[in-house]
């Protein structure tokens, strides 16, 4: 099969990785085989009664990667672009994030192609019903548990949660993670993936030499991820100048008050407007001089037509594949140093994993025990992965990689095939 890495398909990007990390590890061939692609897809076309009378049909998608180390775990994105081969990209790299952070799930990923800006409550609640109703042959606490993504939220998923329990007949909390408290949520998951992207830039400072009190940051995205790690740096002493959101972008050089811009975007649903700061182009956001730059939007944003502006002296991806495999290359040879998507943001399915653990035992746990158990998680698997990126002499985005593979690798391979 022909690769082409630049059609900004993530997971033309996703299996040239997987190929490159297999080649280094000299993964036997027919383990190589039986990891690179998808167990299971299901593809679902479905009616849904919109507000004024309306019905209209809609896609959508659940991909399970591998359950070699455990059930399938990954978000649900609605998003008007959402297509098969993201599900299969978003599922692979949930897979090899599991892996990496030491946590026993396998990937997932679900979507609906749907414009979820542009339409209301009533809508978004029968859309997301109805979905799960599709996809509850292959979704379950033992199966697969989906949490939010792009456009998903809590509220999302208390609805998943209501229909796969009305469909069995009893409460299921574990089928889906990012709930609400009052339905067996987990304290700290809503701001886990900011937290665990900040920890990871700790990381990162430290391992530099950096003082994060006297660097200055900028994020890409203002939605959860974004908006949670603009607060965590600004917490821990990083001057937040600037950050973009779908509309557009801002910047302060004496700093963004993100607790005040957190809550201007609550009321009007944009930073755009926000006082205190001027609005510059993405190409201004993105060549900006700041030390620290977290990519917390979309994939493809960091290309190898702006990857050699970039001033920033590291890069932790906040979003999944936001840095093409060319634009890899470039910040590597310039020596910017990348924190990649699947240890950055392994916060998010870490939490997502204590509160299954909670949902099963059905004994919850302190917020200070959770954030501290995140930490723990995301430090060890830094260390572990810029060990291997010293001692193989190698970006660390395939350091990371390697090791998650080679723990897939080695579960399936002691699990056998069946029959
Ligand atoms: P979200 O829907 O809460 O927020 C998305 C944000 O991105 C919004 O502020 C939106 O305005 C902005 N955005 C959209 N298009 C943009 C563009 N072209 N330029 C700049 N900003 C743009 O989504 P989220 O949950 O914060 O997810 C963001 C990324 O993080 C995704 O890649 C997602 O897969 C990844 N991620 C999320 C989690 C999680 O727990 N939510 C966990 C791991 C990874």
């Amino acid at each position: 099969m022909t690769i082409d890495t630049k059609t900004g398909n993530p997971y033309d990007i996703v299996l040239n990785n997987f190929d490159i990390t297999a080649e280094r590890l000299k993964l036997d061939k027919s383990i190589a085989k039986r990891i690179k692609f998808p167990e299971r897809e299901l593809t679902v076309n479905f009616p849904v009664k919109m507000r004024n009378g309306d019905v209209q049909i809609f896609v959508g998608h659940r991909v399970q990667h591998n359950t070699g180390r455990g059930p399938a775990k990954g978000g649900i994105r609605f998003h008007p672009d959402a297509t098969l081969d993201h599900c299969r990209a978003l599922a692979t790299w949930m897979t090899w994030k599991c892996a990496l952070v030491g946590i026993p799930f396998g990937g997932g990923k679900g979507s609906v192609i749907c414009k979820p800006l542009e339409m209301n409550e009533y809508e978004l609640e029968g859309l997301t019903r109805r979905y799960t109703s599709e996809i509850s042959i292959i979704i379950g606490p033992e199966k697969d548990i989906p949490a939010p993504d792009m456009y998903t939220n809590e509220r999302t998923m208390a609805w998943i949660m209501d229909t796969y329990s009305m469909i069995k007949g009893y409460c299921v909390p574990g089928v889906v993670t990012g709930k609400p408290l009052s339905i067996g949520g987990s304290l700290g998951r809503r701001e886990a993936t900011g937290r665990g992207v900040v920890f990871a830039t700790e990381c990162a400072c430290e391992y530099l030499g950096l003082d994060i009190t006297k660097t200055k940051s900028s994020v890409q995205g203002f939605g959860n991820v974004g908006s949670v790690s603009a607060k965590y740096l600004q917490k821990e002493g990083s001057k937040v100048i600037a950050v973009s959101d779908i509309n557009g972008c801002i910047k302060n050089d004496e700093g963004l008050n993100i607790l005040s811009l957190i809550n201007y975007v609550k009321e009007t649903g944009s930073i755009i407007g926000f006082s205190g700061a001027e609005v510059i182009s993405n190409e201004e956001f993105i060549n900006l001089d700041v030390d620290i730059f977290v990519p917390a939007a979309l994939e493809n944003q960091i290309t190898e037509d702006n990857a050699g502006k970039i001033k920033a002296k590291i890069i932790v991806e906040g979003a999944n594949g936001p840095t093409t495999p060319k634009a890899d290359e470039i910040l590597y040879k310039n020596g910017v140093f990348l924190v990649p998507d699947i240890l950055a943001n392994a916060g998010g399915v870490t939490v997502s994993y204590f509160e299954w653990v909670q949902n099963i035992q059905n004994f919850f746990w302190k917020e200070t025990d959770i954030n501290e158990k995140l930490k723990n998680v995301i430090v060890k698997a830094f260390e572990e992965v810029i060990n291997i990126s010293i001692k193989e002499k190698i970006n660390t985005r395939l350091a990371a990689n390697m090791l998650a593979v080679a723990r897939v690798a080695e579960a399936i391979s002691d699990r056998g095939i069946y029959p």
